[in-house]
C-alpha cells in the first residue's frame, strides 16, 4: 500500500487481483480468491436483503471453517460489525454474549446450533444460518441459500471509526469482555503486521546473506488458533490475505496433523501459542517431516519460554523464531521480534510497533525510571474504543488514549519490551514480588519438564506462596525435592515453588490455548484444603 487504506473494506477489495491464487484450504477443500470474492459478495448482498444495515451486528458462532472468514470479510466490507463468539462457550456463556451484543443474524455450526435451538429466549428475532449442518430445522437458513443468492458487493462507504468487530477477551483473568475493534484499528494492526513481516525478511537476509527473490512466492500460513481472537484473525488471516497468500485452517490443533500439512502444503509460517511450537518440535514425527518450507515459527499470546526460542533456532534450519506481544484490546500486536534479534534477547517481546507509544508506570500512573518494572501502558491507533456495555471497565482500562495493559514490563535501552507477568498473576509472597514467567523459565530448564504453570497459592502467613503445576515428558520421573533442588541452584530461595504439583494429563487451557492459572489455583487450593493443609 502507498497509504494505509481508510477501512477494512479496501483491504479486502484489493485482494480481487489475486484471482486464481488459492486463498483457503480446509481438509480436502480449496477456494481461490475469485471464488471467495463471489461468496463474500453474495453474503453481503444477502445480509442487506434481510434488512441488515451498516452499524448492525452479525454474530459468528463456529469452529475454524472457511465460512468464518467469508462472513467476516462480507460484514466488514459493508460496515456491519462481526461479533466473534467463542466456540468453547457453554449455552449460558453464549446467552450472555448474545444479550450483550444483540446481533441481527447468527451464523452457527452444528454444535453451536445444538446449544441455542431450544432456547428462543436466547435468539429472539435473530435470523439463524446453519453452516455444515445436514438436517436443518425449518427456522434455520442453510448456508447454501446464502451463497446461492448472488449479487455484487453493496456500494457502501464504511466509517473508519465504526466497529469492525467485537471480540471477547480470552477470559484468562476473569469473564471475557467484548472489545470494540474499529475499522481504523484493524487496518493499523495490519500495517504493523506487514511492517513486522518486512523486518523478519530483512533479519533473515542479514543472517543468511541471501537476497530475497524480487517476486517472492505468496506466503502459506497455517492458522492454528481460533478465528474469534485477534491472533488468528487480525494478525494471521489479515496479513496473509492482504498479500495474496494461502490460509490453511485446522478444525483442531494436533501437532502430528500440523506436521503433515506443513510438508504437503509447503507452509511458510505457523503462528500459535508458544506451547504449539514446543509440541511440534517434541513430536515423534518431527525429525522425519520436511519442514524446509518454514520461514517463521511464531508464538504469541503468552510468553515464549527462552529455551523454546533457542530450540526453534536449532531444530529447524530454515525457520526463524518470532513472537508478538499483543492483546484483544489493541486489535493485535503491540510489539514484534524475530530471527537473531529474538535469539539475542529471547526473554523479550521486542520493540513497540511504529504506531505505538509505550511507557511503564507505577501505581499512581507516573512513568518509572528507564529499565525499571511497571505496568505497561500503550497508546496508538489500534487501541480499542472500549468494551461494549461496560463503561466502568472501559474507563478503568483507557485514560487519555493510554491503554492499561495489566501487564508488568520493563523497557531496555534499545526499546525492547520485556513482559514479566500479568499484574493479576504476579505472586505476592510476604511482600516480595515473584514473577511467574521467571519461575516457569527456570522450570523449563529441567529436561524432564514438558509443560508447567506457576501461580500463587493462598497462605495465612505470607499472603501467597509459589505453586507450580508440572506435566512431565513421557517416561520421565522427578520428585518435588529434586525439582526444588534444581530451582534452588538457579534462583533465590523465595522464588522456589513451595507447592510442586505433578499433573498426569495436560494443563487446563482456554480456547486460545493459554493455561488458565485460575483453575489450577482453585484446584490446588481445594486439594490442600481437603488434605487439611491449608
Ligand atoms: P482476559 O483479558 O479476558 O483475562 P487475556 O488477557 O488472555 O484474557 P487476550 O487479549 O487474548 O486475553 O490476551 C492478551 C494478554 O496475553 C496480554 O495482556 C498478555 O498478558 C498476554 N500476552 C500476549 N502476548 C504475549 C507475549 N508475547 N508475551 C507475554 N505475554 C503475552
Ligand atoms: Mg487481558
Amino acid at each position: 500500500y502507498k497509504n494505509a487504506p481508510p477501512s477494512v473494506r479496501e483491504v479486502w477489495q484489493a485482494t480481487k487481483e489475486f484471482a486464481d491464487r488459492t486463498y483457503l484450504v480446509y481438509e480436502g477443500e480449496r477456494l481461490t480468491y475469485a471464488e471467495a470474492h463471489d461468496r463474500v459478495n453474495s453474503v453481503a448482498a444477502w445480509l442487506f436483503d434481510q434488512g441488515v444495515q451498516p452499524g448492525d451486528r452479525v454474530a459468528i458462532a463456529m469452529r475454524n471453517y472457511p465460512e468464518w472468514l467469508l462472513i467476516y470479510w462480507a460484514c466488514v466490507s459493508v460496515g456491519v460489525t462481526v461479533v466473534g463468539m467463542n466456540a468453547w462457550w457453554t449455552t449460558e456463556e453464549m446467552a450472555y454474549a448474545l444479550k450483550d451484543s444483540e446481533p441481527k443474524v447468527l451464523f452457527l455450526d452444528a454444535e453451536r446450533l445444538e446449544r441455542v435451538k431450544d432456547r428462543p429466549d436466547m435468539t429472539g428475532s435473530m435470523k439463524l444460518v446453519g453452516i455444515r449442518i445436514p438436517d436443518l430445522p425449518a427456522n434455520v437458513t442453510p448456508w447454501s441459500e446464502v451463497i446461492a443468492h448472488g449479487g455484487d458487493m453493496p456500494d457502501v462507504t464504511v466509517d473508519p471509526d465504526s466497529d469492525a468487530c467485537i471480540f471477547y477477551t480470552s477470559g484468562t483473568t476473569g469473564f471475557p469482555k467484548g472489545a470494540q475493534l474499529t475499522q481504523r484499528g484493524c487496518v493499523a494492526n495490519l500495517m504493523n503486521m506487514l511492517y513486522a513481516g518486512a523486518s523478519t525478511a530483512l533479519a533473515i537476509q542479514r543472517a543468511t546473506g541471501v537476497e530475497p527473490p524480487a517476486d517472492p512466492p505468496p506466503p502459506v500460513g497455517l492458522l492454528t488458533t481460533p478465528l474469534f481472537h485477534v491472533t488468528a484473525n487480525n494478525c494471521g488471516a489479515y496479513a496473509t490475505t492482504a498479500v495474496g497468500g494461502t490460509i490453511i485452517l485446522m478444525y483442531r490443533w494436533d501437532a502430528g496433523e500440523a506436521l503433515k500439512i506443513i510438508e504437503r502444503e509447503k507452509v511458510t509460517s505457523l503462528g500459535g501459542v508458544p506451547v504449539m511450537g514446543r509440541e511440534l518440535i517434541n513430536h515423534p514425527d518431527f525429525a522425519k517431516t520436511d519442514t524446509s518450507s518454514l520461514v517463521q515459527l511464531s508464538g504469541g499470546g503468552a510468553q515464549v519460554p527462552p529455551d523454546l526460542v533457542h530450540k526453534i533456532e536449532s531444530s529447524i534450519a530454515t525457520a526463524r523464531p518470532a513472537t508478538g506481544y499483543g492483546m484483544t484490546e489493541t486489535c493485535g500486536i503491540i510489539t514484534s521480534v524475530s530471527a537473531d534479534f529474538f535469539v539475542d534477547k529471547p526473554d523479550s517481546a521486542g520493540p513497540a510497533m511504529p504506531n505505538f507509544e509505550v511507557k511503564c508506570v507505577d501505581e499512581l500512573g507516573e512513568t518509572v525510571p528507564p529499565g525499571e518494572l511497571g505496568e505497561l501502558w500503550v497508546k496508538g491507533s489500534s487501541v480499542i474504543k472500549g468494551y461494549i456495555n461496560r463503561p466502568e471497565a472501559t474507563a478503568e482500562s483507557i485514560t487519555d488514549g493510554w491503554l492499561h495493559t495489566g501487564d508488568i514490563a520493563r523497557i531496555d535501552k534499545d526499546g525492547f519490551i520485556f513482559i514479566v507477568d500479568r499484574k493479576k498473576d504476579m505472586v505476592l509472597r510476604g511482600g516480595e514480588n515473584v514473577y511467574c514467567a521467571e519461575v516457569e523459565s527456570v522450570a523449563y530448564s529441567h529436561p524432564a519438564v514438558a509443560e508447567c504453570s506457576v501461580f500463587g497459592v493462598p497462605d495465612d502467613r505470607l499472603g501467597e506462596e509459589v505453586g507450580i503445576a508440572i506435566v512431565l515428558k513421557p517416561g520421565e520421573k522427578l520428585t518435588a525435592d529434586e525439582f526444588r533442588a534444581h530451582c534452588a541452584g538457579i534462583m533465590a530461595k523465595h522464588k522456589v515453588p513451595r507447592y510442586v504439583w505433578f499433573i498426569a494429563d495436560a494443563l487446563p487451557r482456554n480456547a486460545s490455548g493459554k493455561f488458565v492459572k485460575r483453575d489450577l489455583r482453585d484446584r490446588l487450593s481445594a486439594e490442600l484444603q481437603s488434605a487439611g493443609q491449608s
